[in-house]
């Protein structure tokens, strides 16, 4: 049954952790630190992956107050100030959101990343980047970042969406699993936790092959998950496909009965950054009903009320992936 510590949800939210740990609410802030992606500028290819929107699957980050990450991050914690009561003291997470956040050349990095670190209101930084943009130099910056801030977190948060490799070369997610594995290889040794994006409903993927991902994911043990459900927005090759018949948008009978199972079959020390997903309305072509956010995280505690179930109920202790001698045992982030 859910643990007390879970604030009365049958998972374990980014938002207990939070309470749990910093003894804060936490908000995030997304921005937009105007940097690519290998996917997009030529370096591997030119369309991204094919659910990636225009905007980098970053289409919330405050971005209106333009390049200036200073202007950018004030602006996005007074937007999320003016909807608390005065009397609740913010605790912010800077979410470095669109694009890929470590392809940039080093000392923008260490700028962007630097100012966001330096706000008060800042109690950490998660960065959304790709395993093949983490290259040692990029990993000494966090680890010098790390040591010069001990009293704020850094995360990374690595688009996995699949172990399956076909469904990979499918979404042209450009690299393959044992480049992420080397990742979190390298960051478990520098002691910065990952937190990992899985993708529900991806064309061709049955509820088994996705089920194969989080039991994986059970073994490498990350700091978080987050289980978004596959949008199909406009302007993307996705939207193609979806329009050309090739595959069925999930109905929200059919993700909440894949997300439950998943949460049921996960770690339950793994924590849930996200479930849902955040497609932007205007975007958004299927589902449509993923528009509601409200009414599926009801309709996903209800029935998880009704079932009695939580995360970790059928969770069985597994040895962690076989890998080469080039990658390290994976722990605990
Ligand atoms: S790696 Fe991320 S930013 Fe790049 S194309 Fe894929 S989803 Fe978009």
């Amino acid at each position: 049954m859910p643990e007390t510590t879970w604030l009365g949800k049958p998972y374990y939210s980014l938002d207990a952790w939070c309470k749990k740990n910093l003894h804060h609410k936490c908000y995030k802030v997304a921005l937009n630190a105007h940097m690519t992606c290998p996917n997009r500028d030529g370096t591997l290819g030119t369309r991204g992956c094919i659910f990636c929107s225009a905007g980098g699957s970053g289409d919330f980050a405050v971005d209106t107050a333009g390049v200036d990450m200073e202007i950018q991050l004030a602006e996005g914690i007074r937007r999320i100030e003016a909807k608390l009561p005065r009397t609740e003291s913010p605790c912010m997470i800077a979410y470095f959101q669109a694009y890929t956040n470590t392809y940039a050349p080093l000392p923008y990095l260490k700028k962007v990343f630097t100012c966001a670190l330096e706000n008060h209101l800042v109690c950490g930084i998660s960065i959304a980047t790709r395993p093949d943009c983490l290259p040692e130099e990029v990993l000494l910056l966090l680890s010098e970042l790390k040591q010069r801030f001990p009293g704020k977190f850094i995360w990374i948060e690595l688009g996995l969406q699949t172990i399956h490799e076909r469904t990979a070369d499918f979404i042209r997610r450009g690299y393959r699993l044992s480049c992420f594995e080397t990742a979190c290889s390298r960051l478990r040794e520098l002691d910065i936790p990952v937190i990992v994006h899985v993708i529900l409903g991806l064309p061709g993927e049955t509820k088994s092959d996705i089920l194969e991902t989080v039991r994986y994911l059970n073994r490498l043990h990350p700091f978080g998950i987050k289980l978004q459900l596959l949008h199909i927005l406009k302007g993307t090759d996705l939207e193609n496909h979806f329009v050309n018949g090739e595959f069925d948008a999930l109905t929200k009978e059919e993700y909440l009965d894949i997300l439950i199972t998943c949460l049921e079959n996960l770690s339950p020390d793994i924590v849930i950054h996200r479930v849902t997903g955040d497609g932007p309305k205007k975007l958004l072509v299927a589902p449509l009903w993923s528009a509601d956010k409200r009414d599926v995280l009801n309709s996903l505690h209800r029935l998880m009320k009704e079932k009695h179930t939580c995360q970790g109920k059928l969770f069985q202790h597994q040895e962690p992936p076989r890998r080469d001698s080039n990658t390290a045992e994976f722990d605990r982030m």
